[in-house]
């Protein structure tokens, strides 16, 4: 099974990919924990994409297409949680093309619903509660770049969801309820499949 949580930044993706991971055995592909890797072990890409993503726009599409790639030789047994990818229209149709090759598809996209009130908020509160944890605070969850990403996600990424549902692979859910509340709507999805 291959699902995508598609949502703007402060949504809840990566929490809810990481329960699926231990609950169903799945593998969560972020394209973000990935760049934020390259970035910290100081790569060439890796350097090259940390002045963008602090800024808060998209890194190139052939950069997070080419990682994707990589991650799906591996093994992806349990299925994968896309959490992150696509973020553009190009990427939709890149990861059509790679899971084609191997006799695979997506079953569905996972649009997960906020208002941009409870976003501002959500992110505000996981940077001063790393802060808070000495944890590292990430450098785009600030109110600067969070315009930006949330401008970016309008532009580039809602078109998805239109994508997903033409194809007749769009489901929603209510994400602004507590973690547990929104983790048992998308499993009635996932089982429902
Ligand atoms: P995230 O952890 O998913 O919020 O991603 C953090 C940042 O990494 C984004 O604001 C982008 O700069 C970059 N990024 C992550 N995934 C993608 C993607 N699929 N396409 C382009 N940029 C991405």
């Amino acid at each position: 099974m291959n699902i995508i949580l598609l949502g703007p930044p402060g949504a809840g993706k990566g929490t809810q990919a990481r329960r699926l991971v231990d609950e169903r055995g799945m593998v969560q592909l972020s394209t973000g924990d990935m760049l934020r890797a390259a970035k910290s072990s100081g790569t060439e890409m890796g350097n090259r994409v940390a002045e963008v993503m602090a800024r808060g726009d998209l890194v190139t599409d052939e950069i997070v297409i080419g990682l994707i790639e990589e991650r799906l030789a591996g093994d992806t047994g349990g299925g994968v949680i896309f959490d992150g990818f696509p973020r553009t229209l190009a990427q939709a149709d890149a990861l059509e093309a790679l899971l084609a090759k191997t006799g695979s598809a997506i079953d569905t996209a996972i649009e997960m619903e906020v208002d941009d009130e409870a976003l501002v908020h959500r992110i505000v509160n996981r940077a001063k509660e790393a802060a808070a944890a000495g944890e590292p605070v990430r450098a785009d969850d600030n109110a600067e770049s969070l315009k930006v990403r949330l401008l970016a996600y309008y532009k580039q990424t809602s078109p998805l969801i239109g994508y997903y549902h033409a194809k007749g692979k769009l489901t929603s859910v209510d994400g602004l309820g507590e973690i547990d509340a929104v983790a048992q709507d998308i499993a009635a999805v996932l089982d429902g499949l």
